[in-house]
């Protein structure tokens, strides 16, 4: 079958990196694309049945990043470098060996936290475009800092009274922002891995005009955040969520690809026995772990609000995760169900959840308003507090849990926010809204619909 064009997709071996990237990778298939999809082993791994079941045209390559069972937090900067190191190296392999097997590749589609790919792609001379799995807002704020803000935004970190007004963007404060921006952030190298995304996409304009970013967000949901920075281009592509959610045209289309999905269906029973709307659905993506104090804040939330919930705690997920026991576990157990992982969309999607309790990572937060859950946020890092006050302040499809300056959740402030999530009528409507227009989006002659298959066609030179 000629599949009208082959492309590499390159995603970082991260859940919440692996899963809208499959998703994008599915849409170039479905609009006849032959795509072959390259991550890190540590993620392949993890992703053997989904390989395994893999449709005609589409198809998985791994390499080593030196790191092929996970890596540690304090790795991360020796890891960042193995893997531009490495993986470069294995693309110019890839790229070689598809070309002298008669399928040469036309486009690469690369994904946040690999900048290296698009440098691979300019030097073999390959056009290359990035997926941004983040908010437009968030590209946005990146982009204003290493352009005219950055000075007001740094010397600015710890004066609560302060705010900045980005064009296109809603007031924020130096809570609403990522951590990264400021010095005094342990994980601050990431600011130079987002400079160089903004620097490669700047270089391959000079080369195309044309080119564009595509982001894993709808027009109705960032409509001004997307057109804030014209130099971007920046493209809705989303939501990026298994089709048989949006859509619903290939129901079978329920999977993210993670093999543990299909190994932790118990849940599944539990929900279906409890009300509509009745329990609280609590997670934290795939990757971060809560500290003690955070944990038991929780735990007492949950427990003072006396509804059912589903709590996702991993242990052992994370080399850095060593568990952790909850002092009032058995309580817990009997006023709900705690397990180790789920398919979160598809519980998102089950009748029964009333609203999601996060950290705001940008898959929870854009599939929570997608199937139409009011969202209680508990950011932590990185991109989730911007998300966490979108989602509040701009889409009011949530809640965000208040710290104190000593950064704790005081007595009382779970159960407040989960009380407001729950019964709030305001919120819930919104939620409903956004799950209309993500699958008006999402749908065939939808806005990203179109958006997608633009760029397909030209990249076939249509
Ligand atoms: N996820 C899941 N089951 C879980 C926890 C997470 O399916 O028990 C998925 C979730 O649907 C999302 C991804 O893992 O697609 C997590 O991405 P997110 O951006 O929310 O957070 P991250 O893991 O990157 O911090």
């Amino acid at each position: 079958m000629d599949h009208g064009g082959h492309v590499l997709v390159v995603a970082f071996p991260g859940q919440g990196h692996i899963n809208p990237a499959l998703q994008f990778a599915k849409r170039l298939l479905g609009m006849g694309l032959k795509v072959t999809f390259v991550t890190a082993f540590s993620a392949l791994n993890r992703m053997t049945e989904t390989a395994a079941a893999a449709p005609p045209g589409l198809s998985f390559v791994g390499f080593s990043d030196g790191y092929d069972n996970g890596w540690k937090t304090s790795d991360t900067e020796h890891f960042m470098v193995e893997q531009k190191r490495r993986g470069s190296a294995a693309m110019e392999e890839l790229v070689a060996s598809a070309a002298a097997q008669g399928q040469p590749f036309v486009h690469v589609v690369y994904c946040i936290l690999l900048p290296w790919v698009g440098r691979v792609a300019q030097k073999l001379g390959l056009p290359a475009t990035f997926l941004w799995l983040q908010p437009a807002s968030l590209l946005d704020i990146y982009f204003y800092y290493f352009n005219g803000y950055g000075d007001e935004i740094m010397k600015n970190s710890d004066d609560p009274s302060w705010s900045i007004q980005l064009p296109g963007l809603p007031p924020l404060t130096a809570d609403d922002l990522p951590p990264f921006l400021f010095p005094s952030d342990p994980s601050n190298f990431a600011i130079a891995l987002f400079k160089e995304h903004i620097d490669v996409i700047t270089d391959s304009q000079q080369t195309n005009p044309n080119s564009k970013v595509l982001v894993n967000t709808f027009d109705e949901l960032e409509f001004d955040a997307l057109r804030s920075v014209k130099k971007l281009n920046m493209i809705a592509a989303g939501p990026l969520i298994p089709t048989a959610f949006l859509d619903g045209k290939d129901p079978s289309d329920t999977s993210f690809g993670c093999d543990l999905f299909q190994k932790t269906k118990d849940y599944t029973d539990w929900l279906n026995s409890k009300p509509t709307a009745s329990v609280i659905y609590v997670s934290f993506g795939s990757y971060l772990v809560l500290k003690d104090h955070e944990m038991e804040a929780i735990a007492r939330g949950l427990l003072e609000t006396r509804r059912p919930f589903l709590w996702v705690v991993r242990s052992g997920g994370t080399d850095d995760d060593q568990g952790y026991e909850l002092s009032c576990k058995a309580e817990l157990e009997e006023q709900g169900l705690v397990i180790p992982w789920c398919s979160q969309v598809e519980v998102l999607s089950n009748p029964s959840v009333g609203c999601f309790f996060t950290h705001c990572g940008w898959n929870s937060c854009i599939e929570s308003l997608a199937l139409g859950v009011p969202v209680v946020g508990f950011p932590l890092w990185t991109d989730q507090a911007t998300n966490a006050k979108l989602v509040q302040d701009v889409w009011k499809a949530g809640i965000k849990v208040r710290r104190n300056r000593e950064g704790m959740v005081e007595d009382g402030e779970v159960k407040r926010c989960l009380e407001m999530a729950m019964e709030g009528e305001e919120m819930r409507r919104n939620a409903r809204k956004w799950k209309d227009l993500a699958k008006e989006a999402a749908m065939e002659g939808g806005s990203s619909y179109l958006n997608i298959k633009n760029f397909v066609d030209e990249l076939r030179g249509i």
